[in-house]
């Protein structure tokens, strides 16, 4: 279902109006890692869209290393998301972990992200596409191959919900220097072999917010559909990723950059 001789025209997927995909116009999605409190995902999501990105991500449920880091205010971290949509307009973007959460994703949340660590949970990937309407951002785990992500889609799709956008974050290499190694090739060989939206997180990507904006740049020069970035206003103290976290005028400046490689919404 996600091969492109089977599909030969690019999925075009809208969001409440926005498009991913196949579009000459590549889209920013800005946030924080984890969802700290309901007021500063609030003003971040303000700040975001000044900033000139047109969704905002938020971690609510976190996958952790460590059982005794910061879980994540859980369906509280939801309910201040919804809270920020309204307030702002942005569509949201938060991580799922288990299906009995899939409810609480479905009415709430407008894009269900399925992290590097799930992509090959592969009873929750059919419990998706059973039970969820609701476009999946499905991002590559940090050990496969660009072949098994693809089969992971079409899990997705192959259970009922074809809306799925791919999404690289950066795999295990023997580099140490950054905290993944960005695989840009993916995006031109996705574009190949299926007719899906392929986005870049620069975040995970590197670990380091110093090589965000060089990362985002080339991913956009190479021809992604979109970026999704952690931005925080304080990122010393963010309770999760706060290395790799932009904060809002770096975001602006990183986005006015991308404008002058492609059209951004
Ligand atoms: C995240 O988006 O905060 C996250 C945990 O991402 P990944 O699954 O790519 O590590
Ligand atoms: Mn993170």
């Amino acid at each position: 279902l996600a091969n492109r001789l089977m599909h030969p025209e690019d999925t075009v997927i809208d969001v409440n109006g926005i498009k991913i995909g196949g579009q000459e116009n590549i889209v920013v999605i800005g946030g924080p890692c984890s969802v700290e409190n309901q007021e500063m995902v609030i003003k971040l999501a303000q700040e975001v869209k000044d900033a000139g990105g047109v969704m905002l991500r938020g971690g609510a449920y976190k996958p952790r290393t460590s059982p005794y880091a910061f879980q994540g205010m859980q369906t509280q971290g939801i309910l201040a998301m919804v809270e920020a949509r309204n307030k702002t307009g942005l569509p949201i973007v938060s991580e799922l972990m288990s299906s009995d959460k899939i409810e609480e994703f479905e009415e709430h949340v407008d894009i269900i992200q399925i992290g590097a660590r799930n992509m090959q949970n592969f009873e929750l990937l059919k419990e998706l596409g059973k039970r969820t309407t609701k476009p999946i951002l499905l991002k590559r785990g940090f050990s496969n191959t660009i072949d098994e992500w693809i089969m992971s889609a079409e899990y997705i799709m192959a259970s009922g919900n074809e809306k799925v956008i791919l999404c690289e974050r950066g795999i295990r290499t023997f580099e140490t220097e950054t905290r993944n190694t960005l695989d840009l090739s993916v995006i031109p060989i996705i574009k190949e072999k299926t007719h899906l939206p392929i986005i870049i997180d620069p975040s995970h990507a590197t670990g380091d917010w110093k090589l965000v904006e060089s990362a985002s740049l080339a991913a956009v020069a190479a021809g992604c559909d979109g970026l999704i970035i952690e931005v925080h206003d304080n990122p010393e103290c963010a309770f999760s990723d706060g290395a790799q976290c932009l904060k809002p005028k770096k975001f602006k400046s990183l986005i006015d950059k991308a404008r002058k490689i492609a059209q951004v919404i």
